[in-house]
């Protein structure tokens, strides 16, 4: 795939589109009316594309399209327009693994003009938002849990056979440019004075010069930069966060995987975790009283630690059923149910697997959170927290955790000690 513009490529606009669409719609997909009845609103709140509502008299779509630069970046950032196709395999993959409950119907793909597009979600909103306004929800636990499981292990040499999985890893291979933000902006950047740092100042100017000089974390940073580079194990969605997927109060939705790439499985679930975290360490900012905090507190534990323990229930099903996959092949590890000692010899596996997931997983979580303090791409849960110094007192106290989770990820037990931990507020840096 090359970065050069395909020549037939422009830009839609809100007054383009209609015509685009007439032509290009599959003729399954009946918007009802014509094309100067539907109404088209771009909504792209995120960092990336163009992303317009097209509303016709029966039915509404979603039309995302790439721009030949990063939008937050401006047209002094370049990147290369095949994001658009990897987004739309991806979620052609997520929804083959977890369905259309979890992952969004898509329509149809056009490579020259770098556009999707896919089933318009409502009244869906960005999770993000729901978090910051202390909404809980019932099935998100599950849902992501499920999403994570299910497209991990079925992506994965456990669960897809070998000359599957490589295919798949040459198909996302090239997304490189997106992997290489990723490792600049998570991996690289908060870790020494880059140009696009950004963070609360002057409040956090020690502590952001602190973490530059703190070798024994940044050792690890390097060596999880590493893992992220190499370790091809599975379909990765790459940008897990709480702005990557809308809920109602019974459904959840994962969308925008356009940083999808085949890599280690514990960064899709520490993104997550990470994730989760900083709006825990961000409630001060946005509730009225104390008890108001520490019960929206506990329940965000209790989603960290509901969506692990999902995932890896969910997981490990899918493993003692799986009837191909390379990797942990069946033939040693027997199916037969009453033979006890092959039973025992796939639980030690697994639990060998999964310790090792869980340490990358904190690990993956704490950078998460240094790099949306430190980083470039700061998030909502504190950006808008107006009081400076307040928003500082919150971002002080996910850094000293995150460093917890990055430097001593092994001396947790489990993901309840992780919330146990975090609940007793007994960290400083
Ligand atoms: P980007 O990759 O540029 O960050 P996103 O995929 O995150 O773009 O989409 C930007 C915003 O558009 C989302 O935050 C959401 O509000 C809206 N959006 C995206 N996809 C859909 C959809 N399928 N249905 C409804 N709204 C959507
Ligand atoms: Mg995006």
């Amino acid at each position: 795939m090359s970065n050069a513009i395909p020549a037939g490529y422009k830009p839609q606009t809100s007054e383009t589109l209609p015509d685009y669409l007439a032509i290009k719609l599959p003729a399954a997909i009946k918007l009802g009316g014509t094309p100067d009845q539907w109404q088209v609103t771009e909504v792209g709140d995120g960092n990336l594309n163009m992303v317009f509502i097209v509303k016709g008299l029966a039915k509404t779509i979603v039309v995302k399209q790439a721009l030949p630069w990063l939008r937050a970046g401006g047209e002094g950032w370049p990147l290369s327009l095949t994001r658009a196709g990897f987004e739309y395999n991806a979620l052609c993959h997520e929804a083959q693994f977890a369905g259309h409950k979890l992952v969004p119907e898509v329509y149809f793909y056009d490579q020259e003009m770098a556009l999707f597009a896919m089933e318009y979600l409502t009244p869906h909103v960005i999770l993000r938002k729901e978090l910051i306004a202390g909404k809980k929800f019932t099935n998100l636990a599950y849902d992501v849990g499920t999403f994570i499981a299910r497209t991990l292990f079925h992506t994965s040499d456990i669960g897809m056979p070998a000359d599957k999985k490589k295919a798949l890893t040459a198909k996302f291979a090239l997304n490189h440019e997106l992997c290489k933000i990723t490792e600049d902006l998570i991996f690289t950047e908060p870790y020494y004075p880059a140009e696009r740092n950004n963070w609360t100042s002057p409040q956090l100017d020690a502590d952001v010069k602190k973490v530059w000089n703190d070798t024994q974390m940044i050792q690890v940073a390097m060596r999880y930069k590493f893992k992220f580079m190499t370790e091809a194990q599975a379909l990765l969605h790459g940008d897990l966060h709480s702005g990557s997927i809308m809920v109602t109060q019974s459904d959840t939705k994962i969308i925008d995987p356009e940083f999808g790439f085949m890599g280690p499985m514990a960064f899709d679930i520490g993104n997550y975790i990470g994730n989760l975290l900083l709006a825990f360490f961000s409630r001060p900012g946005w509730d009225a009283t104390a008890q108001a905090c520490e019960e929206y507190q506990h329940w965000l534990i209790g989603q960290m630690e509901e969506t692990w323990s999902v995932f890896v229930t969910h997981f490990r099903q899918l493993w003692n059923q799986k009837t191909q996959g390379e990797a942990w092949p069946v033939e040693i590890y027997q199916q037969c149910p009453d033979n006890d000692l092959a039973h025992d010899a796939r639980e030690i596996a697994q639990d060998q697997f999964f310790e090792t997931l869980f340490e990358d997983t904190l690990v993956n979580a704490g950078m998460e959170m240094n790099r949306r303090i430190i980083g470039f791409a700061g998030v909502a849960d504190f950006k808008l927290i107006d009081d400076a110094d307040l928003r500082a007192q919150c971002e002080r106290r996910a850094l000293a955790m995150a460093r917890e989770l990055i430097v001593n990820a092994s001396l947790f037990e489990n993901i309840s000690s992780v919330g146990q931990f975090v609940l007793k507020g007994k960290y400083e840096y």
